[in-house]
């Protein structure tokens, strides 16, 4: 006998909202109806484990198919099945109903995503279908089959059904506007995405017992990290990311208290240095794909990582900014930064030599999870290095407090120890480019100094967060400022030069740049740029921020070396000369820097052109 009915909830408005908002994704209504299938089994092997129900020898699992000429999409399970009643109640009430309070929760977030979708459920699959079925047959002795039909707007059917096996089939009726989900590749796609791991196997078109399952219903990262080899870690990673460049190495979580968190983050080699690639961090519950890369769960840095992780504590049915204040899920993030702090410090203490070279590959994450986060600061800061001049890579205490100084004796650490207690900050330089800096770097060298390289995009930023974390401790300054200061040969007064700057300032073309005189240990060279670090970064910070900025030229000098040559020898040329030589030295010095203006550099063509027909005479 068949009955029909209206279905209480008004759903006739329903759809079109749901399709609207959720349109981005609804192919999210296939996770939701595997998973149903995912959940009546798990319901039936408990009640067979209690001798509630008979116990079964078979395979559990679940078939999917694809019906091109019927237009349908099947998913069968052989699980707990449902009775008439609990159709009706099941389905025509529950399900219905739980999709309207999922409207109303999404209405309330203001439509922003809620994580996961979890709630819509077997609702979901109207978004596709014009039409759903449902077979079914309870696992109770005397069940009879049952079949529910509805359009999902205002009323549906149930009768009962010849149906032999127990379980469930669900035949969704694809709507036309919907024919992707009529292609096996796209199906295959999605169990892929959505159901990689879900814990019973999932057939596609099922043709006999030959047919492999589409997932793997025992991860890697539910095993314990006790039972798992270096080259299950390796083939689990290259499975799920499709990376085949091994990864530097792993963190596997696996926790059940205070919370349970099971997964495994992967730290990948860096593809290019300037783009960082970003990674991606899968959330599970229970084995059901949730979503990538959500940052309100996991510290935002950490999205560089490739992983995955499965915590069924997560409220899922709750909108975004909720996931971000909830007090659960700050713990689970905390936890997990320190998993990764842990490691990193632990893989510093253990194999130096590993971590100086993965150091390329880690050090942007390294530095952004400082920036971003002062916790993680706090336990990773003793172990960021540095490279420096000569390719060694060491820690910035390390670097501040051995100085190479060139003829370092006895006398030397008694000094260096004193200036411990004045607490004054310590200067390090920096080269930004180590090709571009080469003139400077050549100049620091000889002169027995030493820098670090601090070439990637983050690093002016953490240069900057480390002046401010460590207020006092350290200066950072680019190698192209303050030169006098560091390659001065002796201190000179600046009327000992007074002379010879105001001759240079008169014949030099450009007369916003300042000029002074110095004794520079290195003697070949004549002249070099010096730029205030101050202004450098003021002006950096503007370009940015693309705004306006200082100029930054205007804080420059022309620092001339009075040991060089050239130099000594310009106050003794008459005035046609002295120009000649003010501007080429000008020219020079700026091209070490890297910022000759296009007629300057035509001029500095020019005037070489000069030197060499004299030259050939
Ligand atoms: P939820 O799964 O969150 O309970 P759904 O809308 O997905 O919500 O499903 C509603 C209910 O319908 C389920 O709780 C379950 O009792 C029943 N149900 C759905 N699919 C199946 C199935 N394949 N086998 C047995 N019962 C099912
Ligand atoms: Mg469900």
């Amino acid at each position: 006998m068949s009955k029909q009915g209206n279905i209480r909830i008004s759903s006739e408005n329903m759809m079109p909202i749901i399709k609207k908002w959720l349109y981005s994704d609804k192919d999210i209504f296939l996770r939701e109806i595997v998973a149903n299938g995912a959940d009546a089994i798990t319901k039936f092997k408990k009640l067979a484990e209690m001798g509630e129900a008979p116990a079964y020898e078979g395979e559990f699992c679940i078939k999917i198919s694809v019906d091109k000429d019927a237009k349908t999409l099947s998913v069968e399970d052989n699980g707990i099945g449902m009775t008439e009643d609990e159709v009706e109640k099941y389905i025509t009430q529950i399900a219905f109903s739980g999709a309207a309070d999922f409207l109303a929760k999404y209405e309330q977030a203001g439509g922003e995503g809620i994580i996961g979708h979890f709630g819509l459920g077997f609702y979901s699959a109207y978004m596709v279908s014009e039409n759903i079925e449902i077979f079914t047959k309870s696992y109770r002795e005397d069940a009879k089959g049952v079949h529910w039909e509805s359009d999902g707007e205002s009323t549906y059917t149930i009768e009962e059904c010849d149906r032999a096996e127990r379980g469930t089939k669900i035949v969704m009726h694809i709507a036309d506007a919907e024919k992707e989900f009529l292609d096996e590749g796209r199906i295959r796609s999605l169990v892929e995405k959505y159901c990689a791991f879900m814990p019973y196997n999932i057939y596609l078109n099922y043709t006999g017992k030959e047919d492999k399952p589409l997932n793997d219903t025992q991860p890697l990262y539910l095993k314990n990290p006790k039972d798992c080899t270096e080259e299950e870690y390796k083939e689990f990673y290259r499975k799920t990311f499709h990376d085949y460049h091994d990864p530097l190495f792993w963190i596997h979580l696996n926790m059940d208290y205070p919370f349970r968190l099971k997964g495994i983050l992967y730290f990948p080699k860096v593809k290019s240095k300037v783009e960082l690639e970003r990674g991606k961090v899968k959330l599970y519950c229970n084995q059901v794909f949730i979503a990538d890369n959500i940052k309100e769960v996991i510290p935002e840095y950490l999205l560089l990582l490739n992983g995955v992780i499965d915590c069924p504590d997560i409220p899922l049915n709750v909108s975004r900014s909720f996931l971000q204040n909830d007090r659960q899920v700050q713990k689970i993030s905390r936890h997990i930064t320190k998993k990764v702090a842990d490691k990193l410090t632990g893989l510093f203490k253990e194999d130096l030599e590993k971590f100086k070279n993965c150091w390329s590959d880690l050090s942007v994450f390294i530095k952004l999870g400082c920036i971003k986060d002062e916790d993680f600061y706090s336990k990773v800061k003793d172990i960021i290095i540095f490279k420096d001049l000569n390719g060694d890579y060491r820690t910035l205490a390390d670097f501040a407090g051995k100085k190479e100084e060139p003829a370092a004796d006895a006398g030397e650490e008694k000094k260096e120890e004193k200036k411990e207690e004045s607490k004054e900050p310590v200067t390090v330089y920096y080269v930004s480019d180590e090709a571009g800096q080469s003139q400077y770097i050549s100049m620091f060298k000889n002169a027995g100094l030493n820098a670090i390289v601090c070439d990637t995009f983050i690093d002016p930023h953490f240069i900057s967060y480390l002046e401010f974390k460590e207020t006092g401790k350290y200066r950072f300054l680019r190698i192209d400022a303050d030169v006098d200061a560091a390659l001065k040969e002796s201190e000179s007064k600046e009327e000992d030069n007074k002379e010879l700057v105001e001759a240079f300032k008169a014949a030099l073309k450009n007369t916003k740049i300042a000029v002074k005189a110095e004794k520079l240990k290195n003697a070949d060279v004549p002249a070099v740029i010096n730029v205030s670090e101050f202004s450098r970064r003021f002006g950096e910070m503007n370009a940015f921020y693309g705004l306006a900025g200082a100029d930054a030229d205007a804080d420059m000098t022309i620092i001339i070396n009075t040991a060089n040559a050239a130099v000594q020898a310009f106050i003794g040329l008459d005035d046609e000369k002295r120009k000649f030589v003010a501007n080429q030295i000008y020219y020079m010095a700026m091209l070490s820097y890297k910022k000759l203006a296009p007629e300057e550099m035509q001029e500095f063509s020019q005037n070489n052109m000069a030197l060499l027909k004299q030259f050939i005479g």
